[in-house]
Order: structure tokens, then sequence, then C-alpha cells
């Protein structure tokens, strides 16, 4: 593996840095205690000053208006741009709109790319994805009660979803419902494109996650989908293939989160040397002479390393030699580096003290926040599981 970044990479991400250091970590504070609300409009000022720089979606392709940057490329800007919770909206690479946009981009008919992928591209409107459900296992997503029925023209939709994020302002969800009951497990769900706006979409409330409910992109709502009728022209890739479009979204998406793991380990390394070398403790000494502080940096500098390097390669891996060939690659960084990361922003918050637990810094934003990376796009049981499963036919 070669790691050089080339001058030109560097240059951007150069730029991208200054850009978030200067003029979005600022926002943070008013962010934290207004929510997305607060900031919208700035937000939205700073997203044109992007534009104006070129440097608007880096990881989505050219022909829809993004950088069409390679995968190593765009997980060394998540490592920078990702080091606040507003750099990714403010580039135009949110979650779940990223992955939304591979999916379009691959899969959607040229009606469908016009009317939702591009408007999407730009930032002129926000999508969510809707395949977890109440009532069964979201870590085994086959097992699925909601149900699109083909009537006539359309399908009549029928279901009860949550964690559905960032459903709340979206234009539009893309869905994972049962076309195919008929059909082997892994063949009966397919993708379709339901505008909130259909009548039968019930988003029912913003769940309560950690203490808030919040509004706007950073909700995770719970949908009733009642007799809610789309037109079959809304399907996604052919029927049945809902299980292939979300394998799709994974590889490079678990990259994207990974590194945006990696972003947040190393801010909150960062602002635990600075508190280690400031707060005074005793008389002429600070934190960072005590010897358990030293080896928590330590620990969390070497941690952090493994962790990127580990993604690099993954990311590699999927550009050399495919998503298939590096299932497992995949699978270590999803809970390797989110338990890197769990780590790291406890123990910062720990130098921090009582200033740690307040909305004063970045960090308790994290702490409750990033908790949910241990769980979301499969929990790391279901991971390693997967991976002591390949290790263990060897042996058996
Ligand atoms: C903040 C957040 C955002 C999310 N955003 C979205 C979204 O936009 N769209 C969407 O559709 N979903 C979303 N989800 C849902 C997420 O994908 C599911 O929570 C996840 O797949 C786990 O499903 P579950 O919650 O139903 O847990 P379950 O499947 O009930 O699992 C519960 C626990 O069982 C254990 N477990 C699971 N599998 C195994 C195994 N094989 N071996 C041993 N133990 C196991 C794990 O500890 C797991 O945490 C989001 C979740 C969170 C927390």
């Amino acid at each position: 593996m070669d790691f050089t970044v080339s001058e030109k990479t560097q240059t951007m991400l150069d730029l991208m840095n200054e850009f978030i250091e200067k003029e979005v970590i600022p926002l943070e504070q008013q962010f934290l205690l207004q929510g997305s609300e607060g900031i919208d409009k700035k937000l939205f000022e700073k997203q044109q000053k992007v534009k104006e720089m070129e440097l608007w979606a880096p990881l989505h392709p050219k022909d829809v208006g993004g950088m069409g940057l390679q995968l190593m490329e765009s997980a060394l800007v998540f490592e920078v741009i990702a080091k606040t919770p507003l750099g990714l909206t403010v580039f135009g690479c949110q979650a779940p709109d990223a992955g939304n946009i591979e999916i379009l981009h691959e899969y959607a008919t040229p009606e469908q790319k016009e009317e939702f992928l591009l408007p999407l591209v730009a930032g002129k409107i926000r999508s969510c994805f809707s395949m977890t459900e109440v009532d069964l296992p979201g870590s085994n997503p086959v097992m699925m009660d909601t149900m699109a029925v083909k009537d006539g023209d359309d399908y009549v939709i029928n279901g009860h979803k949550w964690f559905t994020s960032g459903a709340d302002g979206s234009a539009f969800a893309i869905l994972m419902a049962v076309t195919n009951p008929e059909a082997e497990p892994h063949k009966r769900a397919s993708m379709i494109i339901v505008p909130t706006n259909t009548p039968g979409f019930n988003l029912v409330r913003n769940v309560s996650v950690m203490g808030h409910s919040g509004k706007g992109f950073g909700t995770h709502a719970e949908i009733l989908y009642q007799n809610c009728r789309v037109p079959r022209k809304n399907l996604l890739g052919p029927e049945g293939h809902g299980f292939i479009l979300a394998q799709k979204r994974l590889g490079p998406g678990r990259i994207h989160h990974c590194m945006r793991f990696i972003a947040i380990s190393k801010r909150a390394l960062d602002m635990m040397c600075k508190r280690a070398v400031q707060r005074p403790i005793a008389p002429g000494q600070v934190l960072a002479d005590k010897q358990i502080i030293q080896g928590w940096i330590a620990e969390c500098a070497a941690d952090i390393h493994a962790a990127k390097l580990m993604v690099l390669h993954a990311a590699w891996m999927i550009q050399n030699v495919g998503v298939k060939n590096a299932r497992k690659e995949i699978a270590y960084i999803k809970y390797f580096v989110a338990n890197v990361m769990m780590k790291v922003i406890d123990r910062a918050i720990q130098v921090h003290g009582a200033l740690g637990m307040t909305d004063d810094t970045i960090l308790s934003y994290w702490y409750r926040h990033e908790r949910a990376s241990r769980i979301f796009d499969g929990p790391d049981e279901a991971h390693k599981s997967a991976v002591s499963r390949q290790i263990l036919k060897n042996y058996r």
C-alpha cells in the first residue's frame, strides 16, 4: 500500500481544513445551545462558500455535480471535515443523503435522477432511509413486516418503522419493504422512493435519543406507513433486489463512517492534550505531568493510528479487489474504530473533569451521539459474529 498523498490532494485537504477551523468550528457553540434550527441560515451561507470554492460534494460523482474523488481520497477528506458535527453538512456529504445518492446514482431511472438525485446532490432537498422496524431486529432486517402491495399502477405501503434518521424536513424516503413475500428471504424486499408528502406517510414523532428529540437533520423519526400509495415507477432497481442494493451502500459508506470516527477521535485527543498541558493540578504541576494521563495520551494516539491504518487498508481493498473480497476488513473496522472513538472521547471527558460534562465543549455532544456508532450500520456483535464465522470456517 502506498500512503503518499499527492500534492493536489494535500492542497485540497489544507483548504478544507482551514475552512473547517475558521468558518465552521466557531458555529459549534450556537449549535450546541440552539440545535440545528439555530444555525440553519449560517450553514446555508457556508455551503454557498464551499460551492464557490469548488469543494462541494467531494465524494459524489462528477456527472451529478460532485467532485468525484476516489474512495481513498474521500476517506482523507472525511478525516478533515468530520472533526466537527457540522462539517459533513457544510461540504454536502452528510448521512443518510450520501448513501442514498450512491444508490440513486447507480440504480435510479433518468426520471428518478432528475426528480430526486440532482436536487439532493445540489443540497436543495434532504432525504432519509427507512429500513429499521419497531418490532423486528434491525440486525437481521431480512425479518421485515412492512409490505408494499401492487394495486394497479401503484404500490400500497403499510408498516411501522423507526430510526428513519433525518426524516423530519426530508423531501423523500428510500423505503425498504416486502414486495415479494413468496421469494427466498433475501429476495423479498425492494427499495421504493416515497415522497414524504404522500398521504399515509405519517411521521409519528422524532424519537427522543439521549435526552433530545431535536428537529431537522439530527433527528430519528418513528414513521407509520398507512395505506401510503406511490406509483410503481418509484421502485429503485429491480423488484426483490432491496438487499442487493443495500449491500452496495455498505462498503464505501463504512469507510466514510469510520473516517468520521477517526476525525472525532483525533480532535478529542487534541482537546485532551491541550487541556492536560494547561490545567494546574498541584502547585507547579499540570495534568500532563501525571504519568497516568501521559499513558492515556500515548494509548489513544496509538489506537487512533492503528484504526486509521485499518480503515485506509479496507478502502484500498475495496478499490483494488472489490467489496465482496474485502468483507472481513470492512467488518473489522466497524467495531474496532467505533470502540477506539468511544474510548478516546471517554478519556478526553475524564481529563476535562466537570468541564467535560458541560456543553461548553463538543465532547459531551459526541459522548451522547456517538454511542450509537456501536449499534447503527450493524451492532458490534453482528460484525464480530460475521468475522468469527469466516475465521472459524478454516478450523472446523
Ligand atoms: C442513531 C441511530 C441512527 C439510525 N439511523 C437509521 C436510519 O437512518 N435508517 C434505518 O433504517 N435505521 C437506522 N438505525 C437503526 C439501526 O440500523 C439499528 O438500530 C441496528 O441495525 C440494530 O437493530 P436494532 O436496534 O433493532 O437491534 P436488534 O437487532 O434488536 O439487536 C439488539 C442487540 O442484539 C445484539 N445482537 C444483534 N445481532 C447479534 C448477533 N448476530 N450475535 C450476538 N448479538 C447480536 C447486539 O448487541 C444488538 O445491539 C439507526 C440507529 C441509531 C441508533
